[in-house]
């Protein structure tokens, strides 16, 4: 940390401690933060009573693309691009408030907590190597995590169009009706530029047809 003043290393060290509080792993931490290993080591002891954890990040491109976990690697995403966007937060900085906005998300809807830190990190790095890109639904026009250099004309996103193996559509309706509250606090949270309610009033008319295709689904299933 040569070369750091004494508050930026504390501000460094703060942001390590919330890192490690949050379950990162130890190289999503030195990445992301200038602290020394063996300070990360001590402060890790300290606040968990355990070593540094040792070992590769085991996370592929494939999990962000199955439906459920793709549906919150969107969220996250959507979140971390409202910071991007209006703040002008230091990337660590940056991971950390979307990620507790999506665990806040998560609290309130009562979700399982899918994305890790360390994953949110991981889909992040996918997105800037080129692993992952992201594409805009034609029937909702939110940005959905897709595969890589798969075709951007046509694509709807896995809420407008439930795959099978979702389910009677109760669950994916569901999960969709939750983007409701975290897209409207960010368009009212001091990040509300005319865009962010933009895409929020689509994100609740997202919400409002995916109710009627639950009671669709559910008269439908009546008549069987
Ligand atoms: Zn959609």
């Amino acid at each position: 940390m040569a070369g750091h003043g004494l508050i930026e290393q504390m501000h460094q060290q703060q942001l390590a401690i919330e890192m490690i509080e949050l379950g990162a792993r130890t190289s999503v931490i030195m990445q992301s933060v200038a602290i020394s290993y063996g300070r990360l080591a001590r402060i890790h002891r300290e606040k968990t009573g355990t070593h540094l954890p040792k070992g590769a990040l085991p996370f592929a491109a494939d999990w962000f693309l199955q439906w459920r976990p793709n549906m919150h690697a969107s969220l996250f995403y959507n979140i971390h691009r409202q910071f991007e966007l209006r703040t002008s937060a230091a990337p660590a900085e940056r991971l950390l408030k979307s990620y507790r906005l999506y665990l806040q998300w998560q609290e309130d809807a009562w979700e399982n907590a899918l994305l890790s830190l360390t994953r949110a990190w991981t889909m992040l790095r996918f997105l800037d190597g080129d692993l992952l890109q992201t594409t805009r639904c034609t029937r909702c026009e939110i940005l959905f995590i897709d595969h890589a250099n798969a075709p951007r004309c046509g694509y709807v996103c896995g809420l407008c169009q439930p795959p099978a193996r979702a389910g009677s559509g109760r669950e994916a309706g569901s999960a969709q009706s939750r983007w409701r509250p975290t897209v409207q606090g960010l368009a009212t949270d001091g990040m509300g530029a005319n865009e962010d309610r933009q895409e929020a009033a689509t994100s609740v008319e997202h919400a409002r047809r995916s109710n009627r295709f639950v009671q669709g689904t559910q008269r439908l299933n009546r008549l069987c």
